[in-house]
């Protein structure tokens, strides 16, 4: 008995040491310094996309939801929608014994589709900078740095996309940097997750503990919608927030080939986050994806690692495994680096890139994308009939 309320006061002491020590980010000593260290070409906040939507011309650009705090989000579609004869949601076509009830791509003329989401978590916003390039690129063939892309220029001739340059408008409003580049580990879950009411870091995963997380919370990190929403872990059958509803209709109407919402992983190298409860089929294209991306890369050193697909029993259902189950196809997070000042002797593979090699990273993963839904590899697709 002794030993236990030893214990529970020494839990209490913790505790109010922690609550009186409130984290004070380093990062507002640095504004300045950072922004010099921004390349032109990194647009992605609120204004950029604004002004980036309004100089489109060959894509079509929809407002297909106002987010909790009242903020536009923008779809922007490229290329010619397929008439995939739709009678049944996905679930309806399984049960009736075939997908193509759902969407029959069988057409002639059908074009894949990749659909393309950014800053879900609107701290992370490497892909939001990539996707605003790639509007450049399908716009005028060059990206924002002038740089041409003959090859994904050549491939939108052949194929639809489908962009959400930030999925989390609210996130992004509240996040003051274009990026987490150069930043103190903190200063980056401070931005990223936000406090409880005690001013102590929220952190990752204990973020997740609460949901909607706002009355828990003293500053809101970027993770979250003005309602304290994060997408990522939304109540997808019963009650999405807006944005959430957005991407996953979005999912359902136009049953994209292959799906990539764009993460920040820290400074771990580009990967792939686990996702689980897939469909057989699902899986073995996402396995064939990371497979492809390593064999064709292999001579400059990219892949895709992580853990991909994988059973693992702690993997929840998210965001990206709710993309899937609406429109039965892979969906993925990418996780890219972040460029931290953050580095942990526990974890010798983390890695400081520069804004340049994130952008890269992106862009050959786009190409690689491109390239694979084109020409998917034959695989023997199991019997998934569910009833
Ligand atoms: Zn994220």
């Amino acid at each position: 008995m002794k030993t236990k309320m030893f214990f529970l006061l020494l839990l209490a002491a913790c505790i109010t040491v922690q609550a009186q020590t409130p984290v004070k980010p380093t990062y507002v000593n640095m504004i300045d310094e950072i922004m010099k260290g921004v390349p032109a070409y990194w647009r992605t906040t609120l204004n950029d996309l604004e002004r980036g939507v309004g100089y489109i011309r060959k894509g079509t650009v929809e407002r297909v939801c106002l987010s909790a705090g009242g903020r536009p989000v923008y779809r922007i579609f490229y290329g010619k929608p397929n008439d995939v004869k739709n009678t049944a949601n996905l679930s309806s076509s399984m049960g009736a014994g075939n997908a193509r009830f759902y969407a029959d791509k069988s057409a002639p003329d059908y074009r894949p589709t990749l659909f393309l989401v950014g800053a879900v978590h609107a701290g992370e916003l490497e892909g939001t900078a990539a996707l605003m390039n790639l509007l450049a690129i399908l716009e005028t063939g060059n990206d924002l740095s002038g740089k041409s892309y003959p090859f994904i220029t050549a491939c939108a001739e052949k194929m639809n996309f489908i962009i959400i340059p930030i999925a989390n408008p609210d996130g992004r409003a509240r996040m003051p940097l274009p990026s987490m580049m150069d930043l103190d580990f903190e200063s980056f879950r401070y931005l990223g997750q936000g406090t409880w009411k005690d001013g102590t870091l929220t952190g990752y995963p204990s973020c997740k503990q609460v949901t909607p997380i706002k009355d828990a919370s003293d500053f809101l990190g970027s993770y979250f919608n003005d309602d304290g929403v994060n997408m990522m872990h939304d109540y997808f059958f019963t009650n999405p927030c807006a944005e959430t509803k957005a991407v996953l209709q979005t999912a359902e109407t136009f049953a994209p080939d292959f799906t990539v919402l764009f993460h920040g992983g820290s400074n771990n190298k580009p990967h792939m986050a686990g996702s689980g409860y897939l469909f057989q089929s699902t899986k073995a294209k996402i396995n064939a994806f990371q497979q492809f991306i390593a064999d064709e890369y292999k001579d400059i050193d990219f892949s895709l690692g992580g853990e991909g697909v994988n059973d693992r029993s702690n993997v929840s259902f998210n965001l990206t495994t709710a993309i899937s189950h609406v429109c039965g196809e892979p969906a993925i997070t990418f996780e890219s680096n972040q460029g931290l000042n953050y580095f942990d002797e526990k974890q010798p593979w983390l890695v400081k890139y520069t804004y340049d090699e994130i952008y890269q990273h992106h862009m050959i993963s786009l190409e690689g994308l491109c390239k694979f839904v084109l020409n998917p590899p034959q695989l023997v697709e199991q019997n998934e009939r569910r009833r």
